[in-house]
């Protein structure tokens, strides 16, 4: 029997968010226990996407939906698990507001490539390619910044980051709250706030 859970969210300052996660090799039944934990995750907090070092976990797994949102009324897309995705190719240019449930409350305009070409490995492990533009390339390209260590502020102009900084510091320090669960920030997670100031 599979069990499907809540994940907490880690925020802004946690480490994880920071590492370039693992491949994913092998598909077995914790895998898909994940994979569906991170959809109840995501759908319980209203996101439209979530990589696994939002909910603490080393893998390249990303879940995405965007058929509850209002930019999906036009355009009919399937939930879809990208396992080791890469971006291969991308074309256009196209300036969209981010937010991130690792970040609450912080939204901000980012430019990306409009299309992308991604191949990735589904739940069976078989390669896959898809081209997607729109806001599920978007979407996609977002959580396939997480499961390298970067977060949509990484994006920003230097002077736009610096106006987001007193959110972000209180963000870090778990002086938050948000509608859905987060990650607790302990004594060993605690960031060095003078450290990242550098
Ligand atoms: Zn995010």
């Amino acid at each position: 029997m599979l069990i499907v859970k809540i994940f907490p969210i880690y925020t802004y300052g946690f480490e994880v968010l920071r590492k370039k996660t693992k491949r994913i090799t092998k598909i077995d039944d914790k895998l898909i226990e994940i994979a569906g934990s991170m959809f109840y995750t995501m759908h319980k907090a209203h996101g439209i996407g979530l990589a696994a070092p939002q909910v603490g976990l080393d893998m390249a797994i990303t879940v995405i939906d965007i058929s509850r949102s209002e930019e999906n009324k036009k355009i009919k897309t399937e939930p879809i698990t990208l396992l080791n995705p890469v971006i291969k190719d991308h074309h256009g240019e196209a300036v969209m507001e981010e937010g991130c449930l690792s970040i609450p409350y912080v939204r901000a305009d980012v430019t990306r490539p409009a299309t992308v070409y991604i191949e990735y490995q589904d739940l069976d492990l078989k390669t896959q390619h898809v081209e997607m533009k729109g806001f599920i390339a978007r979407v996609a390209q977002h959580e396939i910044d997480h499961l390298n260590g970067v977060l949509f502020i990484d994006h920003l102009h230097k002077d736009e980051k610096k106006k987001l900084r007193p959110e972000l510091d209180l963000i870090r320090k778990g002086e938050i709250e948000a509608d859905y669960l987060l990650a607790e920030i302990t004594k060993k997670t605690k960031p060095k706030l003078s450290a990242q100031r550098r």
